[in-house]
This record gives structure tokens, sequence and C-alpha cells, in this order.
């Protein structure tokens, strides 16, 4: 079994409660993690305060040097804490030990941010305008992508001057957990605490009188719950929620070149990321060709144990998700729509579901409207564009969108969706110096790059008069 501890003030913290954590390839559980208690929590807040002053008074170049170091202790630990992120998490382990390399290029990257003051000033007065750090932030993150998800949060974070509680997912305690005490090394005690414990812990942090700034991802439900708390505070979290990204294909797009791009933008991680393709739109003039071509790719994908090197696609994390997932499929069935792929799951332990197509949807069935976060994936035909538009922009999300087709009519389309992201012949790609977030139910505030640096930041201006 294996067994960490949270990072709290910058020593190794352990509590007699455990989560038990699942590998969800075979259903057992093989670790345990500390379930955070609220006094461990104050203690971890306390920390936190304890060293913002003097990591907010380290010049922007300082702080730059540690998180240049922070880049180095993780990259060192790429085998080690990639091996723990597949095991917990289920994706491939190529995949797992890229987004810890990602995770550990993140920080390298957010070094390079700038921060500069601005001069505001005229003859009468001069005025300066300073970026200042909140305090204290607490980072809530989700199961998906455990590492890059709380690094796209602490390196900006830490950055800009703040100090950092991490709450990650109890399902996948382990991979942050394993960070948190390579980072210890590279950081000054109590600039990065990690905690960890069920939804009631990352509730107290949300809480928490000690914390000056939340930064979220994960589902709507618990995203509107932390802006009803923070808002008491006045305090403006950073959100990034759910999506429901619609695929528009054109009558002029090349199927046959588009096919494997399209397919891997909606099934990659199985479907578990929040910029997915959830649904797509296609012309009725190339419907059957995307529909057989995306059903091609569907059954010729390697589902399996993230361990096998020749794995393309793991499990869904647990077994309370492939329930969810699947009932989407199944409402859709029993509403009459029709399966051109999958629809099951595998017979073998673990959470695994068969990459699955659905064709003939009901207009305004839950597949459509809401977020399945799986391997699940309708197509439907449109005839006119406006409409494939209309049904786009039509749910409560606004995350991301893409339009498939010749580069300028697929760039007049694309600017008619409504969303935080939208990408013309790809879709999810993402950038550490593109700002990203979402629209409506989709979230508040942005991340990444400059913008995302921002969030960070509250505004402190000096206005002297002259004489
Ligand atoms: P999911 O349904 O995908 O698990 P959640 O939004 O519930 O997504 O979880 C994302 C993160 O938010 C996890 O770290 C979880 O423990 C935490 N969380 C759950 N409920 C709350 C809450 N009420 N306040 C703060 N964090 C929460």
């Amino acid at each position: 079994m294996t067994s960490l501890s949270m990072t709290i003030d910058g020593l190794p913290v352990t509590t007699t409660a455990g989560l038990a954590v699942e590998n969800p390839a075979d259903g057992r559980i093989f670790a345990t993690a500390p379930a955070c208690s609220p006094e461990q929590l104050d203690t971890a807040v306390a920390a936190a305060r304890r060293a913002f002053p003097a990591w907010s008074a380290l010049s922007h170049e300082a702080r730059r040097g540690y998180l240049e170091a922070c880049a180095k202790a993780l990259g060192a630990a790429v085998p080690e804490i990639g091996a723990l992120l597949t095991r917990e998490q289920g994706k491939p382990l190529t995949k797992a030990l890229a987004e810890v390399q990602l995770s550990a290029g993140w920080f390298s990257d957010t070094a390079g941010l700038e921060l500069a003051e601005e001069d505001l000033g005229d003859e009468h007065a001069a005025i300066r305008l300073r970026r200042r750090p909140y305090g204290v932030v607490g980072a809530i993150t989700p199961w998906n992508f455990p590492l890059i998800l709380a690094v796209c949060k602490i390196a900006p974070a830490l950055l800009a001057g703040n100090t950092v509680v991490l709450k990650p997912a109890p399902e996948t305690p382990l991979s942050s957990l394993l960070m948190g005490a390579v980072l210890c090394d590279a950081l000054p005690p109590g600039v990065l605490n990690v905690v960890t414990g069920a939804g009631r812990v990352g509730r107290l942090l949300v809480e928490h009188g000690g914390v000056d700034k939340i930064s979220f991802t994960g589902s709507v439900a618990t995203g509107t719950a932390i802006a009803e708390a923070t808002a008491r505070r006045l305090q403006r979290p950073t959100l990034e929620l759910g999506g429901n990204d619609a695929a528009i294909i054109l009558a002029d797009a090349p199927i046959a070149e588009i096919a494997h791009r399209l397919f891997w933008a909606a099934f990659e991680n199985s479907g578990q990321y929040c910029s997915a393709v959830k649904r797509v739109y296609a012309h009725r003039a190339v419907y059957p060709e995307v529909v057989a071509a995306l059903v091609h790719e569907a059954e010729k994908v390697t589902v399996g144990d993230g361990i096998d090197p020749d794995t393309e696609l793991g499990p869904l994390v647990s077994e309370h998700h492939l329930a969810y997932v699947a009932g989407f499929a199944e409402e859709a069935v029993a509403g009459g729509a029709t399966v051109a792929t999958g629809g099951y799951r595998l017979d073998r332990p673990g959470h695994f579901y068969a990459p699955t197509i659905v064709t003939d949807l009901a207009a305004g069935s839950r597949l459509e409207m809401l977020e399945q976060f799986g391997p699940v994936l309708p197509i439907m035909p449109y005839d006119d564009v406006d409409d494939a538009v209309t049904r786009a922009n039509a749910t409560c999300f606004g995350l991301g969108g893409s339009v498939w087709g010749a580069r300028d009519s697929a760039a007049a389309v694309a600017a008619e969706l409504d969303c935080g992201t939208v990408w013309v012949n790809t879709h999810g790609e993402l950038r550490h110096n593109v700002p990203f977030g979402g629209v409506r139910s989709s979230g508040a505030g942005v991340e990444y790059g400059y913008l995302g640096l921002l969030e960070y930041t509250r505004v402190k201006v000096t206005f002297m008069r002259s004489a």
C-alpha cells in the first residue's frame, strides 16, 4: 500500500483518518491518503499566512528563480509522479508522464511572465499602478488532470507573490501529495501547502477566514457554491467549470483528413476533460461520412489499463462516474437514438466503457444539452449552418467550440459561436501564454498567460500630487 503525507509548513503531516485510493483499471484500493482534519487545515492556512510577508516582499526576479527551481524539481520526478498518476487516475502512462512534464514546463513558462508597474502620471501628479498579491490562495482541483490543473494555479499564484494551500480531488490525491513533497525542497516553508480530503475540506478552505482568494476547477455545482460562499466576503474567485463544446463540421470539410484529430478532441482522457468536443453537428452532405469515419476511429482504439504500453484510452475514474456517463447513452437510446458503436461497459474488472458514438439523437435531449464528461459522443446532422450555430449556443455552457472546414467560411461561422475559446480546424489545444476561460455556467475569469496571472493580483495605486 502506498502512503504519502500532506505538506504543511514545509513538513510532512499525516493523519489517522485516511482516504482510500482506488486504481480505476482494476477497482482495487492500492493506497491511502490523509483526510485533513479542520485543525490541520487551520495549521496549513496559518503556515501560508506566516510565509506570505517574506514571500511577497521578494523581488519578481527572486520568485522567478524559485519557479525555475520548482520546474527542475518536478522535472526530476516525472517518472515517479507519472506512474502514480496512471495508477490513481487511469490514463495511459505516456499521457501521465507527458502531463507531469508539461507541469514542470509550466513553472518555467510562467516564470517568464512580467508583472510590470504602470506609470499613469501627468503634469500634476506622479501616479503608479502596482499589482499586489492577495495573500493566501486556496487552489481546489479535480481528478481529470490533477497535476497540470494544480500547477496552472500554483505557478501564477506564487509568481504574483501569494502563498498557496492546494486541495486536490479525493479520487486522485497521490500525484499532488508527491508533488508537494518534491516542491518542498525548492520553496521556503509554508509557501506551498498540500492538504487532501473530501469535498468537505474544500468547503472549509473556501470558507476559511485566512484565505484571500480561491481558484477552482471542477463542476458547475461546486463552482456555484464557491461563488456564493466567496461573495459573502466580497471575494472574486477564478472558476474554471464544465463545458459542452460543439464541433460544427461544414460541408466542405475534408473528413478523411480531419477525422483522427476530431476523434481525439472528443475522446482524449476518455472524454474526461472540460474542453473536449462533447457534441458534433455535421452538414447533412458529409454526415454519413463523419459518422463512418468517427466509428472507424472508435473501433480501432485500444482501451485498457494505462500501465500497458499499447493502451490509448484508460478507464473512467470511478464506478460512480461510469454510471453517470453510461446513463447518458442509455437515456439517449430510450429516447430513440441509435448507438453506432460502443454503448457498453467492457467485460473486465475496472471502470471501462467502450468509446461510443450516438446518432439519431432527439433534439434537446440530455446528451445534447448537458455535459457527459466521458466517451459518449453524439453526432447530429444539420441542413442550415445557422441552425447548427443556434444549437451550439443554446446550452448553459460557454467554454469552447470549433468549426471545421475551408478556412474563411469556417472563420466566419466561428465568429458566431458564443464561448471563451473558438477553434478552427482543431479543438482543445491550449497554450501557456493564451488565456483560457468560459462564459455563462462554464466559469468566471481566465487562467494562463498574462491575464491569468492578473487573476492572482489586486490593483494598488499610489497617487502623489506634484506640488
Ligand atoms: P466532480 O463532481 O468532478 O468530483 P467537484 O466539483 O465536486 O467535481 O470536485 C472538484 C474539487 O472540488 C474536488 O477537489 C472536490 O473535493 C472539491 N469540492 C467538492 N465539493 C466542494 C465544496 N462544497 N467546496 C469546495 N470544494 C469542493
